[in-house]
């Protein structure tokens, strides 16, 4: 037998040379596996910031406030300091799910009759529609409850990030391009986004230096600087009187809000909404996010129905959105428990049949009351329009801790009004209210309230473990979305990346249910034939996910293609 000679050298080679640095993917990747913590969010340099926290030691506390002041440098037109958001977290010390509710407030000034009358894009470019910002209050608090960074050093990488620049890429350029008209309308935000008065062209790098000084600031002077101090009184300066280009047309109406607003702003933590559904539990945002109550009610309704497929999704979220319509938002009393009770669920699950039901499906009654499968009574509020732009982003470090977090600013670009000097975009969610005449509707505008939104950042439990993550933006079809990727992942039994990147359809109580080309394509004609009736949506949602392997393997998941495509990192990767 001829003996296979391994020279030593080879064997020294073999042996002590260390495993090769995996080096970091320079473009966005969709999938990344590995161990040691992980982020999936829409933009590379944002995934990088959270990952670059993680291997400091950092939390997921931390890196998610890393990556998300990234967004608002590079996602300015759907996230920023000047925004809200809600964020699910888990911690895994405690064992026990929070979260945060940073979501913008209206000012004291503001009454149900302040938007009656008004039309949607009237509203929209504002000083109207900025609600009083509650994302950085909310960074403060996660940082300060459950994180070991302060702020000044969570904001060092978008400040980083902000003064030597991003490179434009097509989302972005579209964006501002679709945002042209009214971005031209106001000075500081023609100055900052339309140089040259044009788009800045793709393959550009685009360089925000006002913003980094402001978030140099924000770190030295702290949230006060913000709520109530300098940078506080320029914002109410701007809503005030927004700096409109001589010369234009536009009526921006001025606001209401007032530095005491500001002052009086809090960022809160709440009771998460919690289901169990086949055999999982699944936590969600409580009011004034209609996401958790939603998602949860439809998973609720699908559990109690006898079979599930396309047609049993579609009208789960009918009904669900029936019910958020009359009964959540920011007052008092919301019927939560009934709402996510499985009496509740059964009752409207009985309304499914074979055929779409009629519409608009009308309401039930979470009264604690449920025998049989009772007539319901009166229509629903009709589902108010909300832009179709925030981000969602996750995050798991190498400890088990878990955060998915929405942020935004509310429409594309926001009220289209950069504060002058600082290189911020203020938010329009004020338009999430409803603008009324709606006597009785729970999502009218009032004093100090928050509007109702749909943001859903998700987190599904087996047994006390985290097993999932998940969340996206979208205004109203953020809650079709998650739960549509959740019956993806587990009725259907695709991995996570197939539930992501599957084509969608999104039934929100509507004549008609809107749906991806690719959806219609498979699935338009068996629908129709049980009285589905469509209309086309080239694009719903832009996810983010986390899987949970176990053994501490961690999938993270961003959208192939949807929105130009995610980033999704981890510490270690596999190899
Ligand atoms: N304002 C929306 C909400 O809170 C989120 C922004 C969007 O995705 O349109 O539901």
């Amino acid at each position: 037998m001829r003996r296979v000679i391994v020279p030593a050298a080879a064997i020294l080679v073999t042996f002590t040379t260390a495993p090769p640095v995996q080096a970091e993917p320079q473009q966005k990747v969709p999938v990344a596996e590995g161990y040691g913590g992980a982020v999936a969010t829409v933009d590379l340099d944002a995934s990088r910031a959270a990952l670059a926290v993680l291997r400091k030691g950092g939390n997921a506390m931390d890196a998610a406030v890393a990556a998300g002041a990234v967004l608002g440098v590079t996602e300015p037109y759907s996230a920023g300091l000047a925004g809200g958001g809600f964020l699910v977290y888990y911690d895994a010390h405690r064992r026990k799910v929070y979260t945060l509710d940073g979501r913008e407030t209206a000012p004291a000034a503001m009454t149900a009759l302040t938007l009656e009358g008004l039309n949607f894009d009237e509203a929209v470019t504002s000083g109207l529609s900025a609600g009083i910002p509650g994302t950085v209050a909310q960074w403060e608090l996660g940082l300060r409850r459950f994180g070991t960074l302060s702020l000044k050093q969570a904001l060092k990488p978008a400040i980083e990030v902000a003064s030597r620049g991003f490179t434009v890429d097509q989302t972005f350029y579209d964006q501002t391009a679709a945002n042209a008209a009214r971005f031209k309308d106001i000075t500081s935000t023609a100055k900052l986004y339309l140089p040259n008065g044009a788009p800045p062209p793709v393959g550009s790098t685009f360089r925000n230096p006002e913003l980094a000084a402001t978030y140099r600031e924000l770190g030295k002077r702290g949230v006060s600087w913000l709520y109530g101090g300098r940078l506080g009184q320029e914002i109410v300066a701007t809503v005030k009187n927004p700096p409109v280009t001589p010369g234009s047309t536009r009526n921006v109406r001025p606001g209401l809000m007032e530095v005491a607003d500001l002052t009086a702003y809090r960022a809160l933590l709440r009771e998460p909404t919690r289901v169990d559904y086949n055999g999982l539990q699944v936590y969600g945002m409580a009011p004034p996010s209609s996401g958790g109550s939603t998602v949860g009610e439809a998973l609720n309704i699908l559990e109690a129905s006898p079979k599930v497929g396309l047609h049993e999704y579609l009208e789960a979220s009918r009904l669900a959105f029936a019910d958020r319509g009359k009964y959540v938002g920011d007052i008092p009393g919301v019927p939560l428990a009934e709402l996510l009770s499985d009496g509740f669920a059964k009752e409207r699950s009985c309304l499914i049949g074979d055929r779409a039901m009629a519409h608009p499906a009308a309401p039930g009654s979470p009264d604690g009351d449920y025998a049989g499968c009772p007539a319901p009574a009166g229509a629903s509020p009709e589902v108010a329009s909300e832009g179709p732009e925030t981000t969602h982003l996750v995050v798991a470090d190498r400890w088990g801790n878990v955060v998915a977090y929405n942020l935004t600013i509310e429409s594309t670009g926001g009220n289209g009004i950069v504060v002058p000097g600082r290189g911020v975009m203020l938010n329009n969610e004020l338009t999430d209210f409803s603008f009324g005449p709606a006597p009785g509707d729970p999502n009218l505008p009032g004093p100090g309230k928050r509007p109702r939104s749909s943001m859903a950042p998700t987190l599904v439990f087996d047994h006390g473990r985290p097993v999932l993550a998940v969340g996206s933006p979208g205004g109203s079809t953020i809650i079709t979305t998650v739960l549509q990727i959740l019956v993806n992942r587990y009725e259907f039994g695709m991995d996570l990346p197939a539930a992501l990147a599957a084509p969608r359809a999104t039934q929100r109580n509507t004549a008609q249910t809107q749906a991806e080309p690719a959806f219609l394509a498979a699935h338009q004609a068996e629908l129709e034939a049980l009285g589905h009736q469509f209309a086309p949506n080239p694009e719903i949602g832009a996810a983010t996910g986390l899987e949970f392997l176990g053994h501490g393997r961690i999938q993270a998941a961003a959208e192939p293609t949807r929105r130009g495509g995610g980033s999704a990192l981890v510490v270690q990767p596999m190899r």
